[in-house]
């Protein structure tokens, strides 16, 4: 495929590509090029007349055009599905659980940006004005912010675009995407949506490399007036000092290692159930999958022997006949990936060599593997450590990006509070016990962006505003959030009033 440069397809200045294969059968997809710095700044020259373009269209006309997008997604679902599907090696079902949300993120960003409203501070009905501005009359506007980065990574590649390229569109932002380099096929076809429902070229771009040359360039880029970018810490803090440079914003959504925390009184068979699923979805590859699982100990031996069995019973895989999957699955109205459904294989061969390596550090420092630890390729077997201690690194900063439960015990509320806060990262987290006042203690003191009492951390409405404290983040998506894509302006009509 090509990038969309101007509203052409494009292949790189220099003409060089990159393979895109499946993880998990290792066959070859199709090419992307390789953008070149010249690429970018041509993008970037685009962005600014797009942005221009784009707010010439009357918001009304601009939400016709995200309902045509919303029809052609429909139109090619199932083709949107397979390609997603094959580029990320995983099963069916959870691209479709992906694919679902989608459409109501650009529609729900539309509608919310018609109540992105101005302010008129009037003298006599605001408490801000006093004797000295009594006859001037204040507007507050929201402006675009001008040209944002959306930066994806590969883990959902679908619902991560939506939920960055739909709220800086909406806001009458232009957007310059920068897709997963393992995985970039999907995000190229729906920004071709786009642009044949109406969007302007200029508006919406997507170029194509790896993050450590194009991302960079992007993001160093004096035309680029604000980043969203989804996806690890380290390349998080990298772009959040470019961009404190020029004290331009950006929102980061980062890692994250949630706590699962297991109270005594809970029904244990609910809470392995939930453990296993929190951990299973997209293999592990969930930026909210619990990865602590903090359980009393006067439980611990339980949870841990049930949750191995449910574990044991995952099946791991991949079938071929992704057309046929397709039609299967979405014949089946249940759109969680729940049992009986496989889980795939993790992004590349070096995303599973690296939790194999996390693994094995793990077990290095005392852990016992109760089951799984194995690798086929890209492939990497459900895997469960008990005897984690609160000092070993995965119980802290260790962030598995796969299928592995680690188990670690204790004994009070407050050293369930302290394991859990213990460490750099508080993205989200969850509570599981049947007295509510104990779990809105626990939900309250542990220091992260979302809390679940009752359930796992792997919980994302549309409505709600979601980010990360700490280490895990800074600003917040959500449908709530619209005003995150613009800047605030006050325009003081001085003696407007006499
Ligand atoms: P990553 O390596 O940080 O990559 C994310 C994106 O950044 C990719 O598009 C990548 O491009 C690009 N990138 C890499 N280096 C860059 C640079 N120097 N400048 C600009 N862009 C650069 O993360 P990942 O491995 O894809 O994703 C896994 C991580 O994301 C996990 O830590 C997970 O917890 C986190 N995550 C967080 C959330 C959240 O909402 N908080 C959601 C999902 C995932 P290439 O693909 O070309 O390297």
């Amino acid at each position: 495929m090509k990038m969309l440069i101007g509203g052409q397809k494009t292949d790189s200045s220099d003409g060089r590509t990159i393979d895109v294969i499946n993880p998990a059968n290792g066959k070859f997809l199709d090419t992307i090029p390789m953008a070149t710095e010249e690429d970018v700044q041509r993008a970037v020259d685009n962005a600014k007349k797009g942005q221009k373009e784009w707010t010439a269209i009357p918001l009304m006309e601009r939400e016709k055009i995200i309902q045509r997008f919303v029809r052609l997604l429909e139109e090619h679902k199932k083709e949107i599905i397979a390609v997603c599907t094959r580029e990320c090696g995983k099963h069916v079902g959870t691209t479709i659980f992906e694919y679902n949300q989608t459409a109501s993120v650009f529609t729900g960003y539309m509608e919310s940006a018609k109540r992105l409203d101005g302010q008129l501070l009037v003298p006599g009905s605001e408490p801000g004005h006093d004797g000295r501005t009594a006859s001037d009359m204040i507007m507050v506007t929201h402006e675009p912010l001008g040209t944002v980065v959306a930066i994806v990574p590969f883990n959902a590649p679908m619902l991560l675009y939506s939920y960055k390229v739909a709220p800086a569109l909406a806001a009458g932002n232009a957007v310059i995407v920068k897709p997963p380099t393992d995985n970039p096929l999907t995000d190229i076809m729906i920004t071709e949506l786009l642009l044949e429902a109406g969007v302007p070229g200029n508006a919406l771009q997507i170029v194509t490399g790896s993050g450590s040359k194009v991302g960079d360039w992007l993001v160093k880029n004096p035309g680029v007036d604000a980043v969203s970018m989804t996806g690890s810490t380290q390349v998080g803090i990298g772009i959040a000092e470019i961009m404190a440079k020029r004290l331009a914003p950006c929102t980061l959504e980062l890692g994250g290692n949630d706590a699962f925390i297991v109270m005594p009184d809970t029904d244990i068979d609910k809470a392995a159930a939930s453990a296993c699923g929190a951990r299973k979805g997209n293999s592990g590859q969930i930026c909210i999958s619990s990865k602590r699982f903090i359980v009393h100990n006067s439980v611990i031996e339980e949870f841990t022997e049930k949750l191995v069995k449910l574990v044991r019973e995952i099946e791991v895989g991949y079938d071929d006949n992704v057309e046929e999957m397709v039609e299967k699955c979405l014949g089946n109205t249940d759109r969680t990936n729940t049992k009986g459904e496989f889980i795939g294989s993790l992004i590349s061969e070096r995303a599973a060599k690296e939790v194999e390596a996390q693994v094995a550090h793990t077990i290095s420092q005392g852990a016992k593997l109760l089951c799984g630890g194995q690798r086929t390729g890209a492939f990497y077997m459900p895997t469960v450590l008990a005897g984690v201690t609160k000092d070993m690194d995965v119980a802290k900063d260790l962030e598995i990006f796969g299928p592995v439960w680690p188990v670690i015990g204790f004994d009070t509320v407050e050293e369930a509070i302290e394991i859990a806060n213990g460490s750099r990262y508080g993205l989200s987290g969850c509570v599981m016990t049947d007295d509510w006042k104990l779990g809105m203690r626990v939900a309250r003191e542990v220091q992260t962006g979302g809390m679940v009492v009752n359930d796992s951390s792997v919980y994302r409405n549309q409505m709600q505003p979601f980010g990360g404290q700490k280490m895990s983040g800074m600003g917040n998506e959500g449908l709530t959030t619209l005003e995150e894509m613009t800047k605030i302006k006050n325009i003081v009509l001085k003696g407007f009033l006499g």
